[in-house]
């Protein structure tokens, strides 16, 4: 048997008909950038998240940079943010000239709220919470902290749409966050996506008016803003998408509750989920200490999987200045860690093969 890693066709293949008419419409519409289809799937999100406004923008990482700038971000200024996550959350805090400053995870890969005091100075002005590979971060403590020091939370939702905490939804834990609508996220454009979901309308305007050149009255440019827009065609696409969120997330929780309670091998070290969240699985995570030897015995029954992320953030090159730094935690994950085969319609048939090959290694 074969097992892909991922695979997007089932899931348009029911929208099929719903995609051709929506991006027909904008077609016929002759209007393709900050229309209707924009409004109506900000509306739409912001309703989805709990929260008051959303912002579409070209991506995620941009989304990040943009709420950063919101929130008053500068040059010299210190963001916290975890040792273990996508290059992405760093990225976005160098990008406007800060510092990332690094905080080890948890064991649910998570940033441990219990190591975040330690690491503020007085340049700290915001903590990024990255909700990774589906599951909310310890927003109560993150929060807590913050409140304390006078710090913004920003929480980078990209792999989170959906996921829940407390009964809350991703989005509306901080004072802001971001999404990415990347293809391969639970929500996905088909092409470049992203946004920023909050319910402080200051942050909202300025992200608004970053996105499109610092301006919100044309040829009027308040801030020195940037090109970052969700065009017409792509926010058409994920009003259909949008719909079918929650059944595409509650599939991905009966895979993973099977590789959960089904997968009984002593060297493999299942995902921790907290009661208090609704994980929606955006990558199901496991480790192994001999990762290489696994990676290759599940290649060699035909199954596929990948590596997030296979370089700790601080040892890569674009981060020379820090590969001095150590933070175990971060480096012993990015040699263990490994994604198991997670994505709507995969059949049970294929789980129960993967399973049966994972307990024979
Ligand atoms: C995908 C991702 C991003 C960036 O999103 P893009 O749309 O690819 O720019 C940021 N943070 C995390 C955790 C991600 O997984």
């Amino acid at each position: 048997m074969k097992v892909d890693f991922s695979k997007f066709n089932y899931m348009h293949d029911e929208l099929e008909e719903d995609i051709k008419v929506a991006v027909t419409k904008v077609l016929e519409s002759n209007w393709f950038i900050d229309g209707k289809e924009l409004e109506n799937f900000e509306k739409k999100f912001a309703d989805y998240c709990q929260t008051k406004f959303c912002v579409g923008c070209g991506n995620g990482l941009d989304g990040l940079t943009l709420a950063l700038r919101a929130m008053g971000v500068q040059t010299g200024d210190d963001v916290i943010i975890p040792s273990h996550t996508f290059i992405a959350t760093a990225l976005a805090v160098s990008n406007i000239g800060a510092r990332p400053v690094f905080v080890e995870v948890k064991e649910d890969y998570t940033i441990d709220p219990t190591k975040i005091e330690e690491k503020l100075t007085n340049k700290t002005k915001v903590i990024i919470a990255v909700h990774l590979y589906g599951q909310c971060a310890d927003m109560d403590e993150i929060n807590k902290i913050a409140k304390k020091h006078n710090l913004y939370v920003l929480e980078d939702a990209a792999q989170a749409h959906g996921a829940t905490y407390k009964g809350k939804k991703a989005g509306s834990l901080a004072d802001a966050a971001e999404f990415s609508f990347y293809p391969g996220k639970n929500l996905g454009a088909m092409g470049d996506g992203g946004c920023v979901v909050t319910n402080n309308q200051n942050i909202a305007e300025e992200v608004k008016k970053l996105r499109n050149y610092g301006s919100i009255k044309k040829y009027c440019h308040e801030l020195k803003g940037v090109n970052s827009r969700l065009d017409e065609i792509q926010a058409a696409i994920l009003n259909v998408k949008l719909k079918r969120l929650d059944k595409w997330n509650e599939y991905r929780n009966r895979v993973a509750n099977r590789y959960l309670n089904e997968i009984k091998n002593k060297k493999i070290i299942l995902p921790i989920v907290s009661k208090t969240n609704y994980h929606v699985w955006h990558s199901f995570v496991v480790r192994v200490e001999d990762r290489k030897k696994f990676q290759e015995y599940l290649s060699e029954n035909g199954i596929k999987t990948l590596i997030h992320y296979p370089t700790a953030i601080h040892k890569q090159k674009a981060y020379s200045e820090y590969n001095n730094l150590s933070f175990p935690i971060a480096e012993k994950y990015a040699n263990e860690v490994i994604s198991l085969p997670m994505y709507y319609g995969i059949t049970n048939d294929e789980v129960s093969y993967v399973i049966d090959i994972i307990n024979k290694y």
